[in-house]
């Protein structure tokens, strides 16, 4: 059987290396397909590309939908 779920791996905001500054970042909000990683900083301020309702974020990577 291979059933092993990686929800160990689901955390939705954490440290990690922002893919549109560069810069490594306390606060990164990172997609559960893909790991694009984007910080808090530049999420806001594209947030026009990633969000219009405030609770789900699509990946500009993968093109899936993220829960905030
Ligand atoms: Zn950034
Ligand atoms: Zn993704």
């Amino acid at each position: 059987m291979n059933n092993k779920e990686k929800l160990i791996k689901k955390k939705r905001l954490s440290s990690g290396i922002c893919d549109f500054c560069g810069r490594e970042q306390p606060l990164c909000y990172i997609c559960t397909n893909c790991d694009f990683t984007v910080c808090q900083e530049c999420f806001i301020e594209n947030q026009k590309i990633f969000t219009r309702t405030g609770v789900t974020w699509i990946c500009p990577n993968c093109q899936n939908w993220q829960t905030l």
